[in-house]
């Protein structure tokens, strides 16, 4: 696949992940509110509650799973540019899809970047 098809690949699978992240969450926030509303604290919320979080988890696995298949993470210290694994995804802290991470590179913790191109 040449480079500048690999790009705009990534860049749309980057925007896939935002848009299902986003509204997996505004779904799930909407959920809660109309059937805390309906039912108050009863069972059936508590129901409701149970089977959106596992919907919400759902997609919101989904989203990262395009979100690490997109592109690179950029390490802040050394510019080395790398993948990493589902897993370490899962479990590494992040905001929106800056992730702290080790750099395989440098071996330093970083908020390693997300990128488009290698
Ligand atoms: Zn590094």
């Amino acid at each position: 696949m040449s480079v500048e098809k690999d790009n705009k690949k990534n860049k749309e699978l980057l925007i896939i992940a935002c848009v299902l992240a986003i509204s997996g969450f505004i779904s799930y926030l909407a959920i809660i509110l109309l059937a805390s509303y309906a039912f108050g604290e009863g069972t059936k919320f508590g129901i409701i509650m149970a089977v959106a979080t596992v919907y919400f988890c759902l997609i919101e696995f989904f989203a990262l799973k395009v979100e690490v298949d997109a592109g690179y993470y950029e390490c802040r210290k050394c510019h080395h540019k790398f993948s990493i694994s589902y897993f370490k995804a899962l479990f590494a802290p992040h905001i929106l899809t800056t992730r702290y991470i080790k750099c395989p590179e440098c071996g330093q913790n970083t908020w390693a970047k997300k990128t488009i191109s290698k």
